[in-house]
């Protein structure tokens, strides 16, 4: 066993850090399933989510589930089986989210992308107008793909669909971008979006949200595709035990209410400007890296680069892995390792949530040690731009009210 002295370094693009205040909201006794506190609490939940999805008129849900738990309700509430459904590869999880619908009896179809661009809204407008019987039922996409570190742009893609008066539902995944990164889904009609607990809302993982528009509800009445747990009108009963299809995971709620109140109190303009901010730091550090010629940034477009996440690849000479099992084992510094195509090609630096400019200097400075050990070639004083970057007057820490 290795001895770890001080606090480990998560720079995963989640789970994220726990906040202490919200770890400390958990450890208390359950309470009693019908108490008029635990209903009270999980109403105040699910009302509190919607002003975070930036929704008035749809409905939320919470299930005791990862992410891949409320995709599953995003698909099985709105889709019958055959139903073709259109996604833009922007990195692994449009395509995973995808394989799910496969899975359930759904007919996907792909854009291709290069893993280094957002979604193409003209593409995506091409393909709807030829479109001409509407086969496809739904687009589905991912506003910021964690493979990729790449995010996309919503409002684009929904302008596309009206432009070819295309009546899809848009489906979109924002797990790694809510609470992160500006979402609308009210503004940009957005039929039912996706989130978790685990990433910028700083929470533990086990919980799922999804927001559900009046349009979208009234696909659920009928849609076929089989759903009992995750179906949205059975969860739309006045008895609070049904919201959850059963008993509520109530510390996680402790923990989500926690959170909540953390968001109310930051505010999340001041949330985005915060995570801007700080990844505005990282690519600063990131392009310092890049000068040595064996890594880059793989986002190409900067207003594509992800406030949550930043995904670096790594000339295959050098391995991509050992940088992140050396921040691993040796500095107390955990990273994400490259996912599908990316395999062993790239790690990722996760800096969503609770996350700070302290942290995220001693983060860059870890990897860079890292990156001396394992003899990479790199160019040095990423945490110096780093500095300079947050020093920047123009990029004030805080909104002015
Ligand atoms: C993490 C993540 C998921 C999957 O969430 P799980 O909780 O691991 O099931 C889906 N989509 C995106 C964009 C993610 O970042």
């Amino acid at each position: 066993m290795s001895i770890r002295r001080g606090r480990n370094f998560l720079l995963s693009p989640g789970p994220t850090n726990i906040p202490d205040r919200v770890l400390r909201a958990m450890q208390r006794p359950a309470i009693e399933l019908h108490s008029e506190e635990l209903i009270g609490l999980a109403r105040s939940c699910l009302d509190d989510l919607k002003p975070i999805f930036r929704t008035r008129e749809g409905e939320t849900f919470i299930f005791a589930a990862n992410g891949h738990g409320a995709w599953e309700s995003a698909l099985s509430n709105s889709l019958s089986p055959g139903d073709r459904i259109l996604v833009f590869e922007t990195g692994v999880f449009g395509e995973a989210w995808a394989g799910m619908g496969k899975s359930l009896g759904l007919t996907p179809e792909f854009i291709t992308g290069d893993w280094r661009h957002g979604i193409d809204a003209q593409i995506l407008e091409d393909r709807l107008r030829a479109d001409k019987a509407h086969a496809f039922k739904a687009i589905l996409m991912v506003q910021t793909d964690t493979a990729t570190g790449i995010t996309s742009d919503v409002a684009a893609v929904r302008e596309a669909m009206d432009n070819a008066s295309h009546p899809a539902l848009l489906l979109v995944d924002a797990v790694a971008s809510l609470a992160a990164t500006d979402f609308r889904m009210d503004d940009w009609k957005v039929d039912v979006a996706v989130g978790a607990s685990q990433k910028a809302l700083m929470s533990p993982p086990g919980l799922s949200f999804v927001a559900v528009s009046p349009k979208a509800l009234e696909h659920a009445d009928k849609a076929t595709l089989p759903r009992h747990y995750w179906d949205w009108r059975r969860r739309l009963d006045e008895e609070a035990y049904m919201w959850f299809c059963g008993t509520a995971p109530e510390h996680l709620l402790f923990a989500l209410r926690e959170a909540m109140d953390m968001v109310q109190e930051e505010g999340l303009e001041n949330i985005f400007r915060r995570h801007q901010r700080l990844a505005d730091a990282v690519r600063a550090g990131i392009s310092v890296w890049a000068e040595g010629g064996a890594m880059e940034l793989n986002a190409l477009v900067a207003r594509e680069q992800s406030n949550s996440v930043s995904t670096i690849r790594v000339d295959e000479r050098y391995g991509a892995d050992r940088i992140r099992e050396t921040c691993e084992h040796r500095l107390n510094t955990s990273l994400g390792g490259g996912l599908g195509r990316l395999s062993g090609k790239a790690f990722r630096i996760g800096h969503m949530g609770d996350i700070n400019e302290p942290m995220l200097l001693g983060a860059l400075g870890s990897v860079e040690l890292g990156l001396e050990m394992c003899g990479i070639p790199h160019g040095k004083g990423s945490v110096t731009a780093a500095i300079a970057s947050l020093a920047d007057t123009k990029k004030p820490a805080l909104a002015a009210d």
